[in-house]
C-alpha cells in the first residue's frame, strides 16, 4: 500500500475506523465493472433524471454505501423525502468517507459531493435541508448501493447488481 494512499474510512455497520487504500482504476477499467449509466453519473458527474432512481423513494434500511467501491456515506435514518426527485440526505456517516469540491459546470456555483475512497461523483450538497443543518445532500441514487448490515459486500461490481 502506498502511504500517500493511506484512508481513515468510518465503517458505518461496526461503527469503527479502519485504514485503507485509495481506490485508482482506469477508466477503462471503471467501464468494464460498472453499468454504462453508473459509469456516466459516478465516473463522468453525470446527473440522473429526477425520480428515476431506485432509491428515490427507498424506505428500506440499511447503508448506502458508493456503488463503486462500497464506501459507506449515509444511513437510511438520514434519508428524507425532500420532493427533489433525487435522494436525499440530512449529513454523512462520517465526513471522512466523502469529499466536497467547489462546481462551477453549468454556470452554477454548487458543491460537489465525492466518494473520499474512489472520487465517485455522488451529487450535490445544498442549504436547504431540515433543521438543525440545513443540509441537503442530494444524491443520485445510481451512484449508491443500499446495503444491509451483516450480509456480505462485494468490493466492486456492486452497481451491476444493482441497478440492472
Ligand atoms: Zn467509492
Amino acid at each position: 500500500m502506498n502511504p500517500d494512499d493511506v484512508l481513515e474510512l468510518f465503517d458505518a455497520c461496526a461503527g469503527v475506523t479502519f485504514s485503507t487504500a485509495i481506490i485508482h482504476r482506469t477508466e477503462s477499467e471503471w467501464q468494464e465493472i460498472l453499468t454504462p449509466a453508473v459509469y456516466r453519473v459516478a465516473r463522468k458527474a453525470g446527473t440522473e433524471p429526477p425520480f428515476s432512481g431506485i432509491y428515490t423513494k427507498c424506505d428500506k434500511e440499511g447503508v448506502y454505501a458508493c456503488a463503486c467501491c462500497g464506501t459507506h456515506l449515509f444511513f437510511s435514518q438520514d434519508k428524507f423525502d425532500s420532493g427533489t426527485g433525487w435522494p436525499s440526505f440530512s449529513r454523512p456517516v462520517s465526513p471522512d468517507n466523502i469529499e466536497v469540491h467547489q462546481d462551477s459546470s453549468y454556470g452554477m456555483m454548487r458543491t460537489e459531493v465525492l466518494c473520499r475512497r474512489c472520487k465517485a461523483h455522488l451529487g450535490h450538497v445544498f442549504d436547504d435541508g431540515p433543521l438543525p443543518d440545513r443540509t441537503r445532500y442530494c444524491m443520485n441514487s445510481l451512484s449508491l448501493s443500499l446495503v444491509v448490515c451483516g450480509t456480505e459486500i462485494p468490493d466492486t461490481n456492486m452497481a451491476k447488481s444493482v441497478h440492472e
